[in-house]
């Protein structure tokens, strides 16, 4: 039999299961298993060599009861109209979980930046705003980075939107530069959200951080921020990976060697001799495995294999249904994408509190308030997993589904 890979029907299951856990019928579940609007639109950019290339992009509005819509926008070929619905999905579950008073969102756009000038992103980045800006803004629906899109392409987003809507905008786009009216700690929230729920996993599992052997697959803005991070708690990062290849040292990797050889888009094991699969770095002995990568990596086909303790998803989607049936079963502790990657849309929200007062914190406030949001959300989850007997995931959607469903219910929706 083959195991559902569709993140789009995969993630519906998960929610019509919490909404019915949650003594919802059957019109929430109709309500909530799609984004109430979804706009598509055809992006005409100007390229270095004279012609116009025409791209496609979307924006996905999953539910606005509780709030505007948040959730960033990712420049990358295999963006698909399904996979933004269901990371839109994704963002709402997010925004619950760690109690924010937004819905979920999601864009994207079909390109590959890799192979575009700066000037190419540019104005791929300004068309992408011209084009969705009647139904985004900074009370509607607030854009942020994502795959492959970066500081410097939120500070064009909100100019090009700036100049569309006669006012200087900062509310309208999170994850800008510090000069623009980004917030402290941005860049590096959601690995730092990542390594709060690893210390909570560890302490319900005994496990000293201190030592502790970690391997994370993916070198980009979450992977390599946390293996620095674990890296500095006196962790072992035993194993890191791009999309070419894994490096493994069971005494542990030289991190900041390695942070400094990365090039912008997290690719370094192309600088090694001696390189691992993808898939065995997943199979690897350690204590902690952390998905910071891509979708569909743990499957039914190597969840037996895994030997880690406890798995933190920092990816989105990186566990499929029955892995994630099988981990669980196999007494592994699995902690979710919609939680474990949440510190990045919490600083989001942070960020757009201090443009909206027009008063700026510090880093240390910033930490103490994601530190705060990071292990009320853990607790929240592990205490509905164990109390209801039901795997993380599960719980995880029904603490993210819950304030969506009542504010949809109280203005009457359903
Ligand atoms: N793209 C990030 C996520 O998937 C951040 C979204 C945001 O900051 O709004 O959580």
């Amino acid at each position: 039999m083959s195991e559902n890979l569709n993140l789009f029907t995969s993630t519906q299951e998960v929610i019509q299961d919490a909404l019915h856990k949650l003594g919802y019928d059957e019109a929430m579940y109709e309500l909530l298993k799609e984004p109430l609007r979804m706009l598509q639109v055809r992006i005409p950019v100007k390229m270095d060599d004279g012609t116009t290339k025409v791209f496609t992009g979307y924006r996905a509005q999953h539910n606005d009861a509780v709030g505007p819509t948040k959730g960033g926008v990712r420049f990358h070929p295999q963006v698909s109209e399904e996979e933004v619905k269901a990371l839109s999905m994704w963002m709402t579950l997010k925004c619950g979980i760690v109690d924010l008073p937004y819905g979920g969102g999601k864009g994207g756009v079909i390109c590959d930046p890799r192979e575009m000038s700066m000037g190419e992103i540019e104005r791929l980045s300004r068309g992408y705003v011209r084009a969705v800006s009647q139904i985004v803004g900074p009370t509607k629906d607030i854009p942020a980075p994502d795959v492959f899109t970066n500081a410097q392409i939120m500070a064009w987003m909100m100019d090009e939107y700036s100049r569309i809507d006669e006012f200087n905008s900062p509310g309208f786009i999170t994850g800008k530069p510090l000069v623009l009216g980004g917030s402290q700690g941005r860049d590096r929230a959601t690995a730092q959200g990542v390594t709060i729920v690893i210390e909570e996993a560890a302490k319900k599992r005994g496990i000293d951080i201190k030592g502790a052997r970690i391997v994370i697959q993916g070198f980009g803005n979450a992977g390599s921020f946390l293996a620095k991070f674990m890296h500095d708690l006196g962790a072992k990062v035993i194993a890191i990976s791009d999309a070419y290849g894994a490096l493994h040292d069971p005494e542990g990797l030289d991190i900041d060697y390695l942070l400094d050889r990365r090039d912008s888009f997290g690719t370094v094991t192309t600088l090694f001799e001696n390189t691992i699969s993808n898939k065995e770095l997943l199979e690897l002995d350690c204590d902690i495995l952390v998905p910071a990568a891509i979708e569909n990596q743990i499957t039914a086909d190597n969840a037996h294999n895994i030997k880690a303790n406890i798995v933190v998803e920092a990816a989105n989607g990186p566990t499929t249904a029955e892995a994630t049936k099988i981990l669980t079963e196999r007494g592994i502790l699995l902690v979710p994408d919609v939680l474990a990657s949440a510190g990045g849309v919490t600083v989001s929200y942070f960020e757009w509190v201090q443009n909206n007062q027009g008063y700026y914190w510090t880093e240390e406030e910033v930490e103490e308030r994601l530190y705060k949001k990071m292990v009320e959300a853990f607790d929240n989850v592990y205490t509905t997993a164990t109390t209801r007997n039901i795997n993380m995931r599960l719980a995880a959607y029904m603490v993210g589904v819950r304030r969506t469903a009542e504010a949809s219910r109280f203005r009457g929706w359903v």
